[in-house]
């Protein structure tokens, strides 16, 4: 049909923009009640609006996932609002990219309280939701990695550490969760053009990030939210657990 995901009821951090606002967008396509969250309000009711309009259901919550309170409060209101959640797309990162010896400490702190902190908190507030949405159905934890997981790429270190630490994170939660009935899967994309490259503070690295972009045909965000629909409609007994997406011309 149309609408496989139709009675399904998704989460998407990370909404206002890229990856998780064109994932929410298809999943409220296929028929997925969708929860939208990211800080900035203004994009949030925007994306909201263009889901409606095509006849789909979304609600916008302004949170910063790397309030473990705020995140806690979104879910209560999430369950409130639309029912239990059955789909976590736990896509909230940013990218920070330079040099080890520049000593860019605070973006390296912001990286791991997002990167790590925030997805960690999505994790806790919503567990719950899905290991109850299990019980009778299927329920989907997907986690938003990257090729820099396991590629040794220079001015990487954090970023990359970062998300090493969700694509290990995802193989031990499955170990536990999968028993219980709960998917648990990462994807890797590789160069998606998105806004991602807009916050580098070091010259050097947006330089390097732009060259990718301009040189390659790189991924659309579209491109990922195929993916994360692919993932959450197969059958339920079956876990895609890690996805690498590349753009066909990057190395
Ligand atoms: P974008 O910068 O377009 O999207 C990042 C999203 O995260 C925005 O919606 C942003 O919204 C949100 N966000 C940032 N900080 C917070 C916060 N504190 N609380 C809640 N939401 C927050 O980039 P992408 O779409 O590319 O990034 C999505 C994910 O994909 C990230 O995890 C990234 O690491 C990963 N990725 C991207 C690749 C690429 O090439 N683009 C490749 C591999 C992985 P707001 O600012 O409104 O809060």
């Amino acid at each position: 049909t149309g609408t496989p995901l139709a009675g399904r009821v998704a989460v998407v951090s990370g909404a206002s923009s890229g990856i998780g606002a064109a994932t929410a967008q298809r999943l409220a396509g296929l028929g997925a009640k969708v929860a939208v969250l990211a800080r900035r309000k203004d994009r949030l009711d925007a994306l909201v609006q263009t889901i409606e309009a095509a006849g789909g259901t979304a609600v916008a919550v302004p949170v910063d996932v790397t309030d473990r309170a705020a995140v806690q409060a979104a879910a209560d209101e999430i369950a409130e609002r639309l029912g239990t959640v059955d789909l976590v797309f736990n896509n909230a990162g940013v990218q920070l990219i330079s040099a080890i010896e520049e000593l860019k400490v605070d973006d390296w702190q912001r990286q791991i309280d997002l990167n790590v902190g925030g997805v960690m908190n999505v994790i806790a507030a919503f567990l719950p939701q899905l290991t109850a949405a299990a019980a009778d159905g299927p329920a989907d934890l997907i986690n938003t990695s990257s090729i820099a997981a396991t590629r040794i790429l220079e001015k990487f270190s954090i970023y990359s550490g970062t998300k090493a630490y969700i694509s290990h994170l995802t193989r031990l939660l499955r170990v536990e969760l999968g028993p219980k009935n709960v998917r648990v899967s990462a994807i890797e994309p590789g160069m998606v053009d998105t806004e991602l490259p807009d916050h580098v503070t070091d010259a050097d690295a947006t330089a390097l990030m732009a060259g990718l972009i301009r040189d390659i045909d790189v991924l659309q965000s579209d491109d990922i939210a195929e993916t994360v629909a692919f993932i959450a409609s197969v059958p339920r007994h079956v876990n895609l657990t890690e996805i690498t997406i590349l753009p066909t011309a990057q190395a």
